[in-house]
């Protein structure tokens, strides 16, 4: 199997790092991808894949990180872009990510006063377009994060796609609808499905109409613990839970285990062009 999307580069799993990747394996996980959040987690991410076999990086900045270039004047569009152009000539970074547009007025975030105003918006697409031509100019695939924002997010998309993206890109914990779904049909992206399929109604409804070809799995680990882990608290998530989506996905869908873990992987590995 195949994680997607799980931010060991982040501090929760600071201490225990190689016992987490080591479970993952146990489990059956033979691939990861570690998604930066801003320039810092990038360089921290292309500095622990280096450690493990079948584990790769991802370099970006997420929206919600753009934040800091409200509050701090230092830092500019073009100063953080080239930060991250850096890290892309890193044999093992194989996409930027995870970049995109949030509208989500979040309560608990390193922020103070964090709101999505104008300006903060403005920025946050700057930097989505930016670092969209980055990964066609280095021939990079793409992690795309959408949250709340799905109009402006499908108008910069097609405003900068390019057929190189075809196959290459995913649409990260997608939301579950029927236009994004539609775009991504038409396009070859693919949709990434995290453990909050396991207690939600509505994402449950929304993969099983999703072409099994165009389907990868991820946990976003430390964040979205599938149940009965929820249930339990046992926080955090960890790339080891891939397999509980796998399983919950094959129930839901009437499909063999097999079958949904062969595909998915196969699928990833085309997104990130491992092969
Ligand atoms: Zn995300
Ligand atoms: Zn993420």
């Amino acid at each position: 199997m195949f994680d997607t999307h799980c931010h060991l580069n982040f501090k929760a799993f600071k201490k225990n790092l190689t016992d987490v990747v080591d479970r993952a394996f146990d489990a059956g996980i033979k691939n990861i991808i570690v998604p930066g959040t801003d320039v810092k987690t990038s360089k921290r991410g292309v500095e622990i894949v280096q450690n493990f076999e079948g584990v790769y990086a991802a370099v970006g900045i997420h929206p919600h990180h753009v934040y800091k270039l409200v509050k701090n004047e230092e830092l500019t569009v073009k100063s953080e872009v080239e930060k991250i152009r850096s890290l892309l000539s890193h044999p093992k970074v194989v996409a930027v990510g995870e970049i995109g547009l949030d509208k989500h007025a979040y309560e608990n975030t390193v922020y103070q006063e964090y709101q999505v105003d104008s300006r903060f918006l403005d920025l946050q697409k700057e930097l989505f377009k930016k670092q969209i031509e980055l990964a066609v100019n280095f021939k990079k695939s793409l992690i795309l994060h959408n949250r709340e924002a799905k109009d402006d997010f499908l108008q910069i998309l097609r405003e900068k796609w390019t057929s190189h993206l075809e196959f290459r890109t995913v649409f990260h914990c997608c939301e579950p609808d029927e236009e994004l779904l539609a775009e991504a049909k038409k396009h070859h992206i693919f949709i990434g499905v995290d453990g909050d399929v396991t207690f939600s109604k509505s994402k449950q409804e929304f993969i099983k109409k999703v072409p099994l070809e165009m389907l990868v799995l991820e946990t976003d680990s430390p964040f979205l613990l599938p149940e009965p882990l929820k249930t339990q608290k046992k926080y955090p998530n960890e790339p080891a839970n891939v397999a509980i989506i796998c399983k919950f996905i094959s129930q839901l869908r009437g499909e063999d285990i097999d079958k949904i873990q062969k595909i998915t992987t196969v699928n990833a590995k085309r997104l990130f062009s491992l092969y």
